[in-house]
């Protein structure tokens, strides 16, 4: 009878947290599925670097899976599906439930919006027979880190006459990239003795765009610079002063990867937050028929504080809700006040080689599953909503009763930094909200780590919210 457990350990088995195996807690057939499903993540995140692109991609997904442009003035009926572009960079994706809104919607909400390098209006100059562009940094970034890298050139160009241009430079094999400079070790003593805060300002992302002048020139003025002018035009119709009128990013041209012998984990640009953002999207692309209306709503600004008419602090979101309640024949309000919400952001995974910056027992690790952030904020909780108990049990049933793999997850330890999430301004709309996602390894960086199963985790969480 040696298998028969002693007291203790029944006890124990009954009443402690079990350890997690990690993916050695999922069966090879969950495994292969996460494989599967991060092939079409993979795709997604190569495509969509920037908002607009996740924009345009997650319509024309939606639109192969029966979803049609909103129509405020059309009427719906249980299982219609819509999605409403917001500007181009934001958008929602609704699958009409039995209930409508009158309960109140399920909502789900990402960020597609990255940290990146942009462009200041007035980018080109020439120094000392190379042509560069100012940039301005956006969202919080580790600037070190985004030099002598492969950089790629992204965005929007409004013309005089009201013409738009997309600008995409430097994915393609064989297409030329862009790059930041750094002083080289042998003459960087004096920058290896600042702290990091001030060894990289915001003023030396410059970034390296030519170095040749214009041929055959009658005067020796700016020539690197004009020569620049003259590709851009040609290829675009765009003058120097058409910059003032976009938007421009620069953002890593090196492609997601695999990483890993196991191939377990994937290394890429803007996980935080297309990691929550597609698994999101394909939730709502899958749920049939729910109860509540489901929204997977993918906003834009989160990395710089949810700010303008395309960020969290919107009304757009909003006044969407409002129209549907319109529908139903109830207050917007109290559709509003009805709705629960998975703030669907990334927290940061455990990182063995930084152990001091977590609290191992109350952080997330990579393949430990989704995790849950019940507050993110930073010393003494300021700035973040932090769910309910009651809220928190809801959403701990709803994942223990489905099987799916999950965690807790605290953003480092107390007082050491910190960050937030849209979920403090969804809350602020009545509603019930707490962040779960994807933990993440070196958040911010060009290159960032995620699970897959963990990706897919998130999927299932997303999914099994829509259709309960
Ligand atoms: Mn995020
Ligand atoms: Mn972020």
């Amino acid at each position: 009878m040696a298998d028969e457990k002693t007291k203790t350990e029944e006890l124990r088995e009954r009443l402690m947290i079990k350890d997690s195996k990690g993916a050695g807690d999922l069966t090879s057939e969950e495994i292969a599925r996460a494989d599967e499903f991060c092939e079409g993540y993979k795709a997604f995140l190569d495509l969509s670097p920037v908002e607009r692109e996740a924009v345009e991609y997650s319509v024309a997904l939606a639109e192969k899976s029966g979803f049609t442009e909103y129509d405020p003035n059309a009427s719906y009926k249980p299982g219609d599906k819509v999605y409403y572009v917001n500007r181009g960079k934001a958008v929602a994706l609704a699958v009409i439930g039995k209930n409508g809104v009158k309960n109140g919607a399920r909502l789900a909400i990402a960020h597609i919006d990255s940290p990146r390098v942009d462009l200041k209006p007035n980018p080109l100059y020439e120094a000392n027979g190379l042509a560069l562009f100012k940039t301005h940094y956006y969202g919080g970034l580790k600037k070190y880190q985004w030099t002598t890298i492969p950089l790629t050139l992204h965005g929007r160009v409004m013309k005089l006459d009201g013409t738009a241009v997309d600008i995409k430079w430097g994915d393609e094999p064989g297409e030329s990239c862009f790059c930041i400079s750094d002083i080289l070790p042998h003459l960087g003593q004096e920058q290896a003795a600042k702290p990091m805060s001030k060894a990289f300002t915001g003023e030396d992302l410059n970034v390296l765009v030519g170095s040749r002048p214009y041929p055959e020139a009658e005067d020796e003025k700016d020539l690197v610079k004009l020569n620049v002018m003259a590709i851009l035009n040609e290829k675009y119709g765009m003058t120097e002063g058409d910059f003032l009128s976009a938007e421009l990013c620069l953002v890593p041209s090196f492609k997601t990867r695999d990483v890993g012998f196991d191939r377990s984990l994937i290394g890429g640009y803007g996980h935080d937050d297309k990691v929550c953002a597609y698994p999101a999207l394909m939730a709502a692309l899958d749920v049939e028929a729910p109860e509540a209306t489901c929204i997977t709503y993918l906003t834009d600004k989160e990395e710089i504080g949810s700010e303008g008419n395309t960020g969290m602090q919107s009304d757009f979101l909003r006044y969407f809700i409002y129209d549907l309640a319109k529908q139903d024949g109830e207050e917007g309000y109290r559709a509003l006040s009805r709705s629960t919400c998975l703030s669907a952001d990334v927290n940061a995974a455990f990182d063995p080689t930084y152990a001091s910056a977590f609290e191992a027992k109350n952080a997330c690790y990579l393949n430990g599953g989704v995790v849950i952030s019940k507050y993110t904020g930073h010393g003494g909780k300021y700035d973040t909503s932090d769910a309910s108990a009651e809220y928190m049990g809801k959403i701990r049933t709803l994942l223990e009763k489905n099987k799916i793999q999950w965690q807790i997850g605290e953003l480092g330890r107390v007082d050491l930094g910190g960050g937030g999430t849209i979920a403090k301004y969804v809350a602020n709309m009545n509603v019930d909200v707490i962040d779960l996602g994807v933990p993440v390894l070196s958040m911010h960086a060009p290159f960032e780590i995620v699970s897959k199963t963990d990706v897919y985790m998130a999927y299932r969480a997303f999914y099994e919210f829509f259709a309960e």
